[in-house]
């Protein structure tokens, strides 16, 4: 089946592209005083950090008018494509369609009245913008909350939107599909892509918090994504949105879809170190995450497993007793003393990416 291809923004989602990485702001979006209001540059400035570690996409909770204005503000200040999501009120979304968006989600079911659902339509149609229908199953409509399946509730909540939407003659559709069980979003979503070619979002709903989250949406979202099912994904966490850009990373890298950026090898530390791997990464992970290239980047405690993970990586620092050494690709070791361990390996690391 040909998959359907939507532009959001500057990202292509669907068809032949790249899967992107999306995440949602957690705070409520204040209400800006205007463009020399300070926590305006504080949210652009964190916008830009998550399109460095990697974010292709972000969306916001639009619960009420001050948030569009807000909204607004920010999508003129940022290349990163932002979506607005709403909920109920058709007013919310015809607003945000004045302003730079990339994509709403809304569920037509939650609109209300067919001439709402309309006036929305049309205008998101005029601006070019794409409507992602988000079916969640906590919140499946009154009459499909009795069928056991909650898979199959959601494929049939998931067809009716998409109907509406057709009638209308729209088509610049994303459908995402998200349950709690890995399991369920797996046959859900696999069941939807042999009917449908629109790109999915995929995500596992109320994941919890890091660990279950990731293991969670690990579960789900790799078999999905080497069946080549998914266009873009959200990892939900009860954690911080840079959490879930990196969570989002790794899963695409596991599932051999996307690798960009850099990717750490690191040992768990035990009692033969004599380098501490977590110190580190407390002090490196930041400037190590905004790397572009895609290179292996090897921290390890000893001598066990140290030298043979290093020498395999693109540059590995690991400890050697009372020293440290610093391996580059068909390069010496460099051996140091602990105390310019960080010193040295910002210079070869540098190097690297200027290579
Ligand atoms: S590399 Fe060394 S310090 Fe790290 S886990 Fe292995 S044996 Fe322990």
């Amino acid at each position: 089946m040909v998959r359907e291809t939507v532009k959001v923004g500057s990202v292509m989602m669907g068809g032949n592209w790249p899967v992107s990485i999306q995440t949602m702001w957690k705070e409520p979006l204040p209400a800006f005083s205007g463009m020399s209001d300070p926590r305006l540059a504080e949210a652009a400035e964190r916008i830009k950090h998550l399109q460095d570690i990697g974010c292709d996409i972000l969306r916001f909770a639009i619960p009420d008018e001050t948030s569009i204005e807000s909204l607004g503000l920010l999508a003129g200040m940022t290349s990163m494509p932002l979506v607005a999501d709403i909920h109920f009120d058709w007013r919310l979304a015809l607003k945000c369609l004045d302003f730079p968006i990339a994509k709403i989600r809304i569920n037509p079911g939650n609109i209300g009245a067919r001439w709402k659902v309309e006036e929305v339509v049309r205008k998101a149609k005029d601006r070019d913008v794409p409507i992602r229908i988000g079916v969640n199953a906590g919140s499946l409509p009154e009459d499909l909350r009795s069928i056991e399946d909650t898979a199959r509730a959601c494929i049939i909540a998931a067809e009716r939107e998409i109907a509406v939407l057709e009638e209308l003659d729209f088509h610049t559709i994303v459908v995402s599909m998200k349950l709690n069980e890995p399991a369920e979003v797996l046959r859900a979503n696999r069941d939807f892509a042999s009917k449908f070619s629109y790109p999915l979002h995929l995500g596992v709903t109320e994941a919890g918090p890091l660990i279950s989250g990731v293991v969670r949406n690990t579960a789900a979202l790799v078999p999905l994504l080497q069946e080549n099912i998914g266009a873009t994904i959200r990892i939900s966490l009860s954690d911080s949105m840079e959490a879930e850009v990196l969570a989002g990373r790794e899963i695409l890298a596991c599932a051999g879809a996307r690798n960009a950026g850099a990717r750490i090898v690191s040992c768990p530390r035990c009692g033969r170190a004599s380098f501490d791997t977590h110190a580190f990464l407390a002090r490196w992970s930041e400037r190590l995450y905004r790397i572009q290239k895609p290179i292996t980047i090897a921290v390890m405690g000893c001598v066990v497993n140290g030298p043979g993970e290093a020498k395999n990586a693109d540059i590995g620092i690991t400890g050697a007793g009372d020293y440290v050494l610093i391996f580059r690709k068909d390069r010496e070791p460099l051996k140091i003393k602990p105390a310019e361990a960080d010193m040295a390996f910002s210079q070869a690391l540098e190097s690297i990416i200027n290579e």
